[in-house]
This record gives structure tokens, sequence and C-alpha cells, in this order.
């Protein structure tokens, strides 16, 4: 008869997925609230389309 291992499982935090979501969340909120149009070349069409959003939300931001 043969015995089964079994495999401890991973305990240490898995720091690249950490430091992705990390960047992924930093760059949303640059995206939703401080792109002033430098990533489309001058015109602020995410800053528009981000305050379209909100005010179809009824979020109150002016
Ligand atoms: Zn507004």
């Amino acid at each position: 008869m043969t015995a089964l291992t079994t495999v401890a499982p991973e305990t240490a935090p898995n720091w690249g997925r950490i430091a992705l979501t990390l960047f992924a969340l930093g760059a949303l909120v640059f995206l939703v609230a401080f792109e002033q149009g430098a990533l489309t070349g001058g015109a602020p069409v995410l800053h528009e389309a981000f305050h379209d959003a909100r005010h179809l939300l009824g979020f109150p931001c002016h």
C-alpha cells in the first residue's frame, strides 16, 4: 500500500497579484477622477464621459 502525500497550500501572499491590483485601482481612480485629456491628445473625452456618467447616476458633482 502506498501512502498518499499532500502538498501544503501556498500561504505566502501573492505579491505580484497584490501589486497588479493596486496598480489597476490606481489607474481606475486616475481615469475616473483626474484624467483631463492627457491620454486622449488634449481632448478631455474620458473626463466628460465619466462626468456624464456621474450625472446619469444622480451623483451631485457641481
Ligand atoms: Zn457635473
